[in-house]
Order: C-alpha cells, then sequence, then structure tokens
C-alpha cells in the first residue's frame, strides 16, 4: 500500500518543527495522497539526518493506533 507519501516542498509552510529535536522547518509530515491531507502531527520525518535523524512512519502510526485498542 502506497497511499501516503511524504509532502512536497511547496514552501515554508510545507516545512514544520520537528518534534523530536525542535528545529524550525525541517519536518516533513506524511500526506494521504487520497485527499491531500497530513496525516498525525508526528508522522514524517526530520530533515536533519545526521543530527536527529527522525522518522516516524505512516505504518509505525497504524501500528500505534492498532496497539491502543
Ligand atoms: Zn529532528
Amino acid at each position: 500500500m502506497h497511499k501516503y507519501t511524504l509532502q512536497p516542498y511547496q514552501g515554508m509552510q510545507s516545512r514544520h518543527t520537528c518534534p523530536a529535536c525542535n528545529s524550525r522547518k525541517t519536518f516533513t509530515r506524511y500526506i494521504d495522497t487520497d485527499t491531500g491531507e497530513t496525516l498525525a502531527p508526528h508522522a514524517g520525518k526530520c530533515d536533519r539526518a545526521d543530527n536527529c535523524g527522525y522518522h516516524y512512519t505512516p505504518r509505525q502510526l497504524f501500528e500505534e493506533v492498532g496497539s491502543a485498542k
């Protein structure tokens, strides 16, 4: 299933503050390719791969939701 993708770069409004390192404008969120809506705020990837490396995938997100039942 490849319904989700990292949000394409569309200017600064498409880059967010990383929930792991709190660095501004380095965090790319995942979007639903059908609706264009963003997923949970912590689902995404930090650009600071060397210093942060945060990457929370849609798969992890849905596993988290599934285990919360
Ligand atoms: Zn980060």
